[in-house]
């Protein structure tokens, strides 16, 4: 037994996936055909993925906004955790990722769920406030570049409602953040990400060690 969160091993981590795992076969194919891509280390882990659906099944979710789809395997993930009339805002700059990502949301059926917007996601979710959405989306997922971190939260923040859940990915990247010979712009940018988060009473606040370290803000106020 243990009363702190237990580092996993290789044979932990095997177990913990070969006993929850229920990766669906076009998520597999998925993940398969972007591991051999050079930005493979970008994609979630696939536990982190079926978290992140429950985490949509659990709040009754459905507006979702992502910040950073890559080839849409998290994009995946939670759009079939909604229900059909659900939606998620998809902002990412490549046109190339989320395209390859998109022939597996048409087939798995997802595909209409799915608003993807191609550019600066600032901007998008500058377009969003701008359009009165604030305040209308369940959960944010923001993965995206971490020199916007701060940026991205103070947007999310507004645009998700009262009790709604803003998640950030890599918090604790691959071990850096508590590394201090490493202060390159984006362990810095995610180390004031989570000092703010962690001293921020707008939210409640968890940071769970799964994948690459995801925090979860909730936007307190309900
Ligand atoms: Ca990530």
């Amino acid at each position: 037994m243990s009363n702190r969160t237990l580092p996993l091993t290789d044979s932990l981590y095997d177990y913990l996936l070969n006993h929850s795992l229920r990766e669906n076969e076009v998520q597999s194919r998925l993940r398969e055909a972007t591991r051999a891509m050079p930005e493979a280390n970008m994609q979630i882990a696939p536990e982190q993925g079926q978290f992140m659906a429950m985490l949509v099944e659990l709040m009754d979710a459905k507006r979702l906004l992502e910040v950073g789809s890559f080839t849409g395997y998290s994009t995946l993930c939670m759009a079939q955790a909604l229900p059909p009339e659900g939606r998620i805002v998809a902002c990412d700059l490549s046109r190339e990722w989320t395209g390859m990502g998109a022939s597996y949301w048409k087939e798995a059926g997802v595909l209409e769920r799915i608003d993807l917007r191609i550019g600066p996601a600032i901007d998008t979710l500058d377009d969003l406030l701008d359009d009165g959405q604030a305040e209308t989306f369940d959960l944010a997922f923001v993965d995206a570049d971490k020199e916007n971190y701060l940026n991205y939260y103070e947007r999310c923040l507004r645009l998700v409602r009262p009790g709604g859940l803003i998640l950030f990915d890599n918090v604790l990247w691959g071990g850096e953040v508590a590394n201090l010979d490493k202060q390159d712009t984006d362990t810095q940018a995610i180390r004031a990400l989570n000092q703010a988060l962690h001293n921020d009473q707008r939210i409640s606040l968890s940071l769970v060690p799964i994948g690459d370290g995801l925090s979860l803000a909730r936007r307190r106020g309900e």
